[in-house]
C-alpha cells in the first residue's frame, strides 16, 4: 500500500483507509452488479421467487424494482464515496464504517427480498466475510460497528418476518444470532491479536528505518508461534547483522557516531530514570595530519585501527567507545563521576605516550582528551554534555595537547579567548614534569609531534 511521505498533515491511517477504499470500488460494483444482475435474470426466467414476506409487504413488482433499485442506488452511492476519497486522499474511520454499512444494507435487502425467512441467516455468513475484511482493513472499532450493524439489520428482517406471520421463532431467530456473534467476537478477538503484533513489528521496522536497532521482536510472548512469529525471528536475526553494519566504524571496530547517538540516547534515559552519573571522554589525536603527510594515508589508516583497539582495551566493561569523526573518539561510560572519568582519560592519554603505532612504522601517536561527568537530571543534558566535553578537548589541544582536561565553568571563559581561571580542573599525564594544576604553568609535553600552530 502506497503511503505518501509528502503529505504530512494526513494521518497514515486515513491515507491507508484512502488506498484501501479505492482499491475495493471495483470489487464492490462488480459485485452489487453481479448478484443484483442475476437475480433479475433468475427472475424473469422463473427460478427465483420473491420470499413471502417480502411480497406480503411490497407485492412482487415492487419487490423486483427493489433489487434493481438498491443495487443502482449502492453502486452510485460507491462510486460518489470513491470520487471523494480521490480528491481527498484520505478517508476517516466513520466514511470507511459508512461504506461498510451500505455493504450490509445491500446484502439486508437483497436476502429480505429473495430468500424465505428461514434463510436469513444467510445474511449473517455474508456479513461474517465482511467483518472480517473490516478488521483486517479498518481495524477492531468498525468492525465492532459492523457487528452491532449486522444483529439490528438481522433482528429488523427478523421482526419484519415473524409479523408477517412467517414460519420463524424469536429464540431460533437469537440463538442463531447468538452463534454468529460468538464466532464473528471469536474472530475479531484473533484479528485484534494479530493486528497488534503486526503493528508492533511495524514499529520496529519504523525505528531500524530511522537506525534505532534497540527493539527486538519478543517471540516469548507467541504462545502459539505462527506466521508473524517467524518474520519476528528474522526480525531479530537481521537486527543484530544489520545494527553491526549501520552501528559500526569498520576502520577502527568501534561504534560509528550513527551508533554512538543511540547509546547516548540510551544511557541517557537510563540515567535520568535513576538519576545517576554519566560521563562522556572525548579524545582526538594530535597533529594527525602530520602523520598522514610523513608516513602516508594508509598508516594513518593503520594508526586509527590501533587506537581504536587502544582504546576499547583501555575501557571499562559497560563503557561505550565510538569513532566520532575521522581521528576523533568518544568514549560513554555510564555511571562514571569525575574521578572515575578522569582516571579513564589519565590511563587513556599514558596508554597512547607508551606505544607505537603502525606496526613497524613504530609511529609516536598522543591524544588530547576532554572530559565531562555529571548527574543526569533529565535527558536534556544531553546537548550541553556534549559541548562541555568539546569545550574541554578544546581547552586540552590549546594548552598544549598530549593532556587531559576535565571541564569546568572556567573553561568557558577560555573558549572565549581569555586566560583560563585558576580553577580550571585540568588533568595532565601521570608525568612528573607535568604535575602542576594551572595551565599557565604547563611545560610542553613529551612526544608530542610538531608544534603547529593549532586548529580546530
Ligand atoms: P590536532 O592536534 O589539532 O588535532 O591536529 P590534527 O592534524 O589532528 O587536526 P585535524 O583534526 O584538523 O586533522 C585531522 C586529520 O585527520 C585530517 C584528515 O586528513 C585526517 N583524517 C581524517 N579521517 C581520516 C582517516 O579516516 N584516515 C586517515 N588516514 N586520515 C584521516
Ligand atoms: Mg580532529
Ligand atoms: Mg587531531
Amino acid at each position: 500500500m502506497a503511503l505518501d511521505p509528502a503529505i504530512p498533515d494526513l494521518s497514515r491511517y486515513e491515507q491507508s483507509n484512502a488506498d484501501v477504499l479505492l482499491w475495493q470500488t471495483r470489487y464492490r460494483v462488480l459485485l452489487a452488479f453481479l448478484a443484483a444482475g442475476s437475480a433479475v435474470l433468475l427472475r424473469t426466467v422463473g427460478w427465483l421467487t420473491v420470499s413471502p414476506v417480502a411480497e406480503a409487504q411490497l407485492g412482487a413488482t415492487a419487490a423486483d424494482w427493489l433489487i434493481s433499485l438498491s443495487a443502482l442506488a449502492y453502486v452510485c452511492v460507491v462510486l460518489l464515496l470513491h470520487k471523494r476519497v480521490q480528491s481527498m486522499r484520505r478517508a476517516s474511520r466513520a466514511l470507511a464504517t459508512f461504506m461498510m454499512v451500505c455493504d450490509l444494507l445491500l446484502v439486508f435487502v437483497l436476502v429480505f427480498v429473495l430468500a424465505p425467512a428461514r434463510d436469513y441467516d444467510r445474511a449473517l455468513l455474508v456479513a461474517l466475510f465482511a467483518l472480517q475484511l473490516t478488521h483486517v482493513y479498518f481495524g477492531r472499532g468498525p468492525a465492532l460497528l459492523m457487528l452491532g450493524a449486522t444483529a439490528t439489520g438481522y433482528l429488523f428482517i427478523v421482526d419484519i418476518a415473524i409479523r408477517s406471520g412467517a414460519d420463524l421463532a424469536w429464540s431460533e431467530s437469537f440463538i442463531t444470532l447468538l452463534i454468529f456473534a460468538v464466532g464473528a467476537g471469536l474472530v475479531t478477538l484473533v484479528q485484534s491479536h494479530m493486528h497488534e503484533r503486526l503493528s508492533r513489528l511495524l514499529d520496529m521496522f519504523a525505528r531500524a528505518e530511522d537506525g534505532d536497532f534497540s527493539a527486538s521482536y519478543d517471540v516469548q510472548s507467541d504462545v502459539r508461534p505462527d506466521a508473524i512469529t517467524h518474520v519476528g525471528r528474522a526480525y531479530n536475526r537481521m537486527r543484530a547483522h544489520l545494527a553491526d553494519i549501520v552501528e559500526t566504524d569498520p576502520l577502527s571496530g568501534c561504534l560509528n557516531r550513527r551508533g554512538f547517538e543511540q547509546q547516548l540516547r540510551r544511557e541517557l534515559s537510563r540515567a535520568a530514570r535513576a538519576q545517576t552519573e554519566l560521563a562522556i571522554i572525548d579524545i582526538d589525536l594530535d597533529h594527525f595530519k602530520q602523520i598522514n603527510d610523513t608516513f602516508g594515508h594508509l598508516a594513518g589508516d593503520r594508526v586509527i585501527t590501533e587506537a581504536g583497539e587502544l582504546l576499547r582495551a583501555n575501557a571499562r566493561v559497560g563503557d561505550i567507545v565510538a569513532r566520532t569523526g575521522g581521528e576523533e573518539f568518544s568514549i560513554l561510560a555510564p555511571g562514571s563521576g569525575v574521578a572515575g572519568a578522569q582516571h579513564l582519560a589519565l590511563r587513556i592519554v599514558e596508554a597512547f605516550r607508551r606505544r607505537e603505532f603502525g606496526d613497524t612504522l613504530r609511529i609516536p601517536v598522543t591524544a588530547s582528551v576532554g572530559v565531562v561527568a555529571d548527574t543526569v537530571t533529565d535527558e536534556a543534558i544531553a546537548e550541553d554534555l556534549l559541548a562541555r566535553a568539546d569545550e574541554a578537548l578544546y581547552a586540552a589541544k590549546r594548552s598544549g595537547r598530549n593532556r587531559v582536561v576535565v571541564w569546568s565553568q572556567g573553561l568557558a571563559a577560555l573558549r572565549a579567548g581569555q586566560p583560563p581561571e585558576r580553577d580550571a580542573r585540568l588533568a595532565f599525564p601521570p608525568d612528573d614534569t607535568l604535575g602542576s594544576n594551572s595551565m599557565q604553568e604547563l611545560e610542553p609535553p613529551r612526544r608530542v609531534m610538531g608544534a603547529g600552530t593549532f586548529r580546530r
